[in-house]
């Protein structure tokens, strides 16, 4: 068996740990391929959603009673294992959002606004996420800086050799995502990190498509900020990260006012906690922070590095079996390709594709998928996408190369 193969098949029997799974869709045998979107989530997620509602819940960070003490350190228990899952230096620099378009925004609110000026630059890429994109819209609208798109290669790549280009001594702010939601292309952010330090730039990093598949070490990654979502990496909706370096975080103020984030308050002055609380204003969502910290635990149980070369190995397998099918064209590079298959067959919308395969069991996604100036740039008005995680397997390409080709067929000789 060959090495892409072996690991192919290898991750097969996580499925038994996603009980949705089990659910048969129009009579089929439901293929998850929209974990791009959102992530199904294993049972010992579920599970410690539900223990935590029935043993421990309080209010964190306020009560001394035992319930509320049970809470906060959990909360609290979940920041370090998320610290340790993306190997940062301090707990206190994981800043519990709602997500990575809430995180986005706050470093654009917080950092943008009281750094940039008339005149600078923000770097970004035309195959960002709009969440990727217009908070660096508004942040440049707001204080007169300029936004500097990467020329892509033909596959849709970014090289190191583009991003130089682009970054100059006026780029204040470069903001790239390490993996496209679209092409499935892993962008060089270490090589970039280093562009955008060389200028004084500070480096922003998306990685809602990268953190639930690769080992992230912002340490290693030697970038400034990273925004990242629960819900895409087996973890509850609503809970997300935004992590910064400790001296960053320290230097900005706060953008929500109100409970848990004040040191000290009189009728006409506050003063701020210190991190993280200055920057999570409020109730947070305790459950959601405790559920993603399970969610790191079993992904580390399974290995990150099992996961990325599974995830990759069926993504280009899957690449590869739809290229080679009559009137699909397939976006992005062959490889190195990794969790989503972007396509489109010749005469179909995608939201008909899509269908056909829900009508067999297949969900997929088909749409702009929030990056309208990439289907601008691939002069499509929308793509069909398949995405992958753990719990598919080669069973899954099958049957989605299958559905594929019964779609062809329906559309070209009618039913
Ligand atoms: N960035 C990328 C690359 C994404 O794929 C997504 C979600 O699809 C987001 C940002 C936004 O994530 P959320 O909706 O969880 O904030």
């Amino acid at each position: 068996m060959k090495e892409a193969e072996k690991m192919i098949t290898a991750l097969v029997d996580v499925r038994e740990d996603f009980p949705i799974l089990k659910r048969q869709i129009n009579g089929h045998r439901l293929v998850y391929l929209d974990s791009a979107a959102t992530s199904q989530k294993p049972k010992s997620v579920i599970d410690r959603i539900t223990k935590y509602y029935e043993t421990s819940n309080a209010n964190v960070l306020r009560s001394v009673h035992t319930l509320a003490e049970e809470a906060t350190e959990q909360f609290e228990e979940s920041r370090k294992k998320i610290a340790g899952f993306i190997h940062a230096r301090y707990p206190q620099e994981i800043i519990f959002t709602r997500g990575t378009t809430e995180s986005l925004n706050v470093i654009a609110r917080a950092w943008g606004d009281k750094f940039l000026k008339a005149g600078d630059e923000i770097v970004l890429s035309p195959v960002e996420h709009h969440s990727n994109l217009i908070p660096w819209q508004q942040l440049a609208e707001r204080v007169g800086a300029h936004l500097r798109f990467i020329d892509l290669e033909r596959d849709g790549t970014i090289t190191v050799d583009a991003a130089s280009a682009r970054i100059n001594s006026k780029t204040k702010i470069v903001a790239l995502s390490a993996v496209s939601n679209v092409l499935g292309t892993i962008n060089p952010i270490a090589d970039i990190a280093i562009l955008a330090h060389e200028v004084g730039a500070i480096i922003v990093v998306d990685g809602a498509q990268s953190v639930p598949h690769q080992i992230t070490d912002v340490q290693k990654l030697g970038i400034d900020f990273l925004a990242f979502s629960g819900h895409k990496m087996l973890g509850p909706t609503g809970i997300g990260v935004l992590w910064g370096r400790n001296e960053l975080l320290n230097a900005l103020d706060p953008v929500i006012f109100g409970g848990e984030m004040i040191e000290y308050v009189d009728r006409e002055n506050a003063t701020w906690a210190e991190l993280p609380a200055k920057l999570e204003g409020g109730t947070p969502n305790i459950v959601g922070a405790i559920g993603l910290g399970e969610a790191t635990d079993y992904l580390e149980k399974i290995g990150m590095p099992r996961i990325e070369k599974h995830v990759q190995a069926l993504t280009e397998d899957a690449y590869r079996r739809l290229s080679s099918i009559p009137d699909v064209t397939v976006y992005g590079p062959s490889s190195p390709h990794t969790g989503v298959v972007s396509f489109n067959i010749a005469g179909v919308h995608p939201h008909d594709v899509a269908q056909v395969l829900d009508s067999q069991g297949i969900a997929i996604r088909a749409g702009h998928h929030c990056a309208q100036p990439l289907m601008q740039w691939l002069d499509v008005i929308a793509t069909a996408r398949a995405s992958f995680y753990l719990y598919n397997s080669s069973i899954d390409v099958d049957s989605l190369v299958d559905a594929i080709k019964l779609t062809r067929r329906y559309f070209k000789n009618g039913p």
